[in-house]
This record gives C-alpha cells, sequence and structure tokens, in this order.
C-alpha cells in the first residue's frame, strides 16, 4: 500500500493541534496519564496477529522476534504508567521560606520536573515496534506530559500506521486530547526536516543512522532557538578479550559471540561489531572455534534492500582496507537482500592508523584487532569512539589486575558488561541506552528504562507561590503523596 507523504501544511496543522493538546495534557494527572498508557498498551495488544503480520511482511523479522518486540513495547508503556501513577519521578523540592534569616531572609522554594513540550520522533528500521510509533521514545514523552508527533518510518509505513491507530483508539477511550499524538508519513527528507524546523517542535527523539542522527542534529542548532535533540545512533560495541582467562573460555566465549554477532542478521545497535585482544595461541583457537560457528550461520534476509546494499558496501569497503583478512564467512552465500556472516582481522596498528574500520558495519559482521600485548590493547582502547556498550571477557582477578583498562573503557561507553555480549536490553529502571558521541548526541541521558523520561523534561522553580497556585506535586500538604525533598531530608508524607 502506498502511504502519502505530508505536505508542508499538513506538517503545520499537525504541530498546531499538538500545541493546543499539550495546553491541557501537561497539567493532567499521573492517575490519568497512566491510564492513557495503558490502554495503549491494551489496543496494541488487541492488534492481535494482523500486527505481527504486517511487521513481519514489512521487515522481513521473524514471528517469535516481532512478537518479543511487541511485548517489549506494551511492556514499556505499562512502566512509564506505573512511574508516572506513583508520581515521585518529578523529583519534588520544598524548601522553606526562612523570614528571619539573616542579613537576607530566604524565600519559599519549590521545584520539580515539567514537560518541555511537543516531540517529534523518528522510529529506526531495525526495531518496528520497540523503536518506533509506540517506542520508548513516545512512550516516555507521554509520560512526561509532551504530545508526540511520529515520522513514520517509509521502511515499515504499514506497521506503524496500525500502531498509530491503536494509540488513537487509545486516545479516544480515555478522554485525551485528540491532539496529544500525530503520525505522518514521509519518504521524503522534506517532512521530518519540517517537522524538527518548526517553532512549536520542542525537542526531537531519533533512533537511527549517525548520517541521520547528526543530520537533525545540526539542523535543530541552526534554528533561530534551538532544541534538544537525543539522537541514538551508531555504535560497534568493542568486545574486549582478557588474555589469561581466554585459553579456558575460548570455546564459550567463541559460540556466545557468534550467536550475538549473527542475531537478526546482526542488525542491532549492540551488535558487538569490535573483538579485541592479544594475538596469541588462545587466541588462535578462539578464532578457529569462532570461525567454525560462523560457517554453520546461514546468511539472512535482511530488513529491506536499503540497508542490504548498504552492508555489503561498506563490508566491502572494511574488507579492502590495508592489513584486513577474512578469517570466516559463511558458506551460505545468499542474495543481494541477505546478510552473509562474516569476521575479519587487523592488526592493531592498522586498526589504529585507519579511523574507516572504527565506523559501524551495521550486519552480521565482526573485526578481529589483533594486539601485541597488553598496552597495546589499552591503546586500542584509549582511542575508540563513544559507544553503547563495552564487554569485557575474562575473570575478577585478571579484570582487577588490569584496572587501567577498565578505567579507559568507562570513559568510552554507557553499558559495561562483563563476560556477556551487548546484545539483549533489558527495559529496567537501572538500564542505560545511551553513551557517548556518536553512539548518541548526549551521553547523559539513556532512551531505554525509567530515565529516559528525564529527555523530555525540564526543572522550574515556583518562588514564594502561593500554595494554591502551585503544582499538586509541591503542596504543603503533599496530597500525592509521593517522596519529596523537604528541607533537605527526603519525606514521603
Ligand atoms: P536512518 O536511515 O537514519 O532512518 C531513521 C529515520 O530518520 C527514518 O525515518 C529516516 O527517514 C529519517 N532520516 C534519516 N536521515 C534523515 C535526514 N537527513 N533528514 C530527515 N530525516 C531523516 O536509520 P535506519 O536505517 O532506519 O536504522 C538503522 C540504524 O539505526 C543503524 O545504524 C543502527 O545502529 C541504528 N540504531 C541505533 C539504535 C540506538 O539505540 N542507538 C537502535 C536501533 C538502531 P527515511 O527513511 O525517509 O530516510
Amino acid at each position: 500500500m502506498e502511504y502519502k507523504d505530508a505536505t508542508i501544511e499538513e506538517v503545520d496543522q499537525a504541530m498546531r493541534e499538538s500545541q493546543v493538546a499539550f495546553l491541557s495534557y501537561k497539567n493532567l494527572s499521573g492517575k490519568k496519564k497512566a491510564e492513557f498508557l495503558r490502554a495503549v498498551a491494551d489496543e496494541i495488544e488487541a492488534l492481535g496477529s494482523s500486527l505481527i503480520e504486517m511487521a513481519m511482511s514489512e521487515t522481513n523479522l521473524p514471528e517469535a522476534r516481532v512478537a518479543g518486540e511487541r511485548a517489549r513495547t506494551t511492556g514499556h508503556c505499562r512502566m512509564f504508567a506505573d512511574l508516572v501513577e506513583e508520581g515521585s519521578w518529578v523529583d519534588a523540592r520544598v524548601d522553606h521560606a526562612q523570614p528571619e534569616r539573616t542579613p537576607a531572609p530566604r524565600p519559599d522554594l519549590r521545584k520539580m520536573l515539567v514537560p518541555i513540550g511537543p516531540v517529534v520522533v523518528f522510529g529506526a528500521a531495525n526495531f518496528p515496534l520497540a523503536y518506533s510509533t509506540a517506542g520508548g521514545d513516545t512512550a516516555s514523552a507521554l509520560a512526561a506530559g509532551c504530545p508526540v508527533i511520529v515520522k513514520a518510518h517509509p521502511a515499515h509505513a504499514g506497521t506503524s500506521t496500525m500502531v498509530a491507530e491503536a494509540i488513537k483508539k487509545a486516545i479516544t477511550k480515555t478522554g485525551m486530547p485528540q491532539g496529544v499524538f500525530q503520525h505522518l508519513h514521509g519518504k521524503n527528507f522534506a517532512v521530518g526536516q519540517a517537522l524538527v524546523m518548526h517553532t512549536i517542535t520542542k525537542a526531537v527523539g531519533f533512533t537511527g543512522s549517525l548520517v541521520g542522527g547528526k543530520a537533525l542534529f545540526d539542523l535543530a542548532n541552526k534554528r533561530p532557538v534551538p532544541i534538544p535533540v537525543f539522537a541514538e545512533m551508531s555504535s560497534i560495541n568493542p568486545v574486549y578479550l582478557l588474555p589469561e582467562s581466554l585459553g579456558a573460555t575460548f570455546e564459550k566465549t567463541a559460540s556466545m559471540l557468534a550467536a550475538s554477532i549473527t542475531q537478526s542478521v546482526g542488525q542491532f545497535c549492540t551488535n558487538p561489531g569490535l573483538i579485541i585482544a592479544i594475538d596469541n595461541e588462545a587466541l588462535k583457537k578462539f578464532i578457529a572455534k569462532l570461525s567454525e560457528e560462523i560457517s554453520k550461520i546461514p546468511a539472512g534476509k535482511m530488513l529491506h534492500p536499503g540497508i542490504a546494499d548498504n552492508f555489503h558496501r561498506r563490508l566491502k569497503e572494511s574488507l579492502q582496507q590495508k592489513g584486513v583478512t577474512i578469517e570466516t564467512q559463511s558458506t551460505d552465500e545468499g542474495s543481494n537482500l541477505y546478510g552473509r556472516p562474516t569476521i575479519a582481522s587487523v592488526p592493531a596498528q592498522e586498526f589504529i592508523k585507519n579511523p574507516l574500520l572504527a565506523e559501524e558495519v551495521f550486519g552480521p559482521f565482526s573485526l578481529i584487532v589483533k594486539c601485541r600485548d597488553l598496552t597495546e590493547l589499552t591503546s586500542v582502547a584509549s582511542r575508540m569512539h563513544g559507544q553503547l556498550t563495552s564487554s569485557l571477557i575474562g575473570s575478577e582477578d585478571e579484570i582487577q589486575n588490569h584496572s587501567s583498562l577498565l578505567n579507559v573503557i568507562v570513559e568510552k561507553a554507557g553499558r559495561l558488561i562483563v563476560n556477556g555480549v551487548p546484545t539483549g536490553v533489558e527495559v529496567v529502571p537501572s538500564q542505560n541506552h545511551g553513551g557517548p558521541f556518536p553512539s548518541t548526541t548526549d551521553s547523559r541521558f539513556t532512551a531505554v528504562g525509567t530515565d529516559a523520561i528525564k529527555r523530555f523534561v525540564r526543572p522550574v522553580a515556583f518562588q514564594n507561590f502561593p500554595n494554591a497556585l502551585l503544582p499538586a506535586e509541591l503542596k504543603e500538604e503533599n496530597p500525592l503523596k509521593i517522596w519529596r525533598m523537604k528541607n533537605g531530608t527526603l519525606q514521603k508524607a
């Protein structure tokens, strides 16, 4: 089915409606917003197998993966519902006046987080549900009290439309202002760019490529009134294999990495694209085992022809770089639309000299960087760009003995993993899905977990406000019974 691109007039109309909705939606109680978010989850589930079939047909993803993504999507809607119903996420603080203080009296000051305003959301091709129309950006912005305008991803426009209809049903059922959610199609960059540039837009949530995210970030910064763009972009998720442990764990480690590199044809932002190790006997055994596993994994159909073309182009480019050797490829080649699992290696000196080798190859590919010794391995780590994740494979003692390596990688990634793989992002309050540039445009925030709400709020202090005029969260009697910082102590009632 053809979906018509929104016109500039439709973009303007959507933004105006979202602003009207904002004026009432921002004042709704946490309980009302929670009802709405739970209704969104219920309506998505009510779409049943037709949603799964639509997503499978548009993305080539298997049923289990799409069903898992749907569960994750409804799960995060309900997680944010619980968060806003409980209420203490607004970080309310109350400092009473001290009229007798000398030399100057202290005024009554109260502060809390308030919604920033209409948020434009761009989802990524590889997550048609969990990072798309009702993805984490949409759910967290709606929870914060911000209307959302989604620019549908053209690679899953039908899935996006179905989810948008479910959200609209939830709006009607729970009596939300109609303009609180808008859905626009745009195969043409002009639609997304007009949304980012619109004066009513107050923030952008983006998941996708580095080129796309950086372009929209730069655009937003050229606005007469700049706005924050929370772009989750590219990451190659280095995995460091520590030498002493590898001799005993090479088989297990190779199997674990083979599965992670090829899961969903490698089309995960947390795909382990780089393996860094010391070139010794243990590494040779590890490569032999990894090669055995990878050669058996068939090529998989990629999300869409554009992603497949991009994978083949970037893979070819990487394999042509000086010092790069193919270690193994799947025996199954697949066609143009398929991603063929591939492992290559390069000496660390060549890797360090060649920035292209540190760029994402989005698909089932991983590059092994062979280091002479631990000093060279630490030097590779210190040159790494910002990442969503970094993993360390080794015993506790070995990691402790190489604390200088740990000290370096802490600076480079948003999530550090010991003896595990980066794929599989738990949606829980303690999650951090973010990291220094270029993995995101703002390493202070996460796109997954309850703290994702913090991207779409701003603090406001109320000075000497009469009690009746204060938001419920800050009133003297604490009617919502939420945790608040009152005169320096955390109190509930
Ligand atoms: P993409 O090509 O950047 O597209 C994302 C969205 O942004 C699409 O709607 C796209 O519209 C739009 N867009 C891109 N460039 C634009 C521009 N210059 N102006 C206006 N709109 C623009 O990304 P993708 O191929 O869908 O997703 C794959 C990438 O996402 C991979 O690199 C992966 O690592 C990354 N990813 C990151 C995370 C994370 O959390 N860090 C999670 C998942 C995926 P069009 O389609 O019309 O171009």
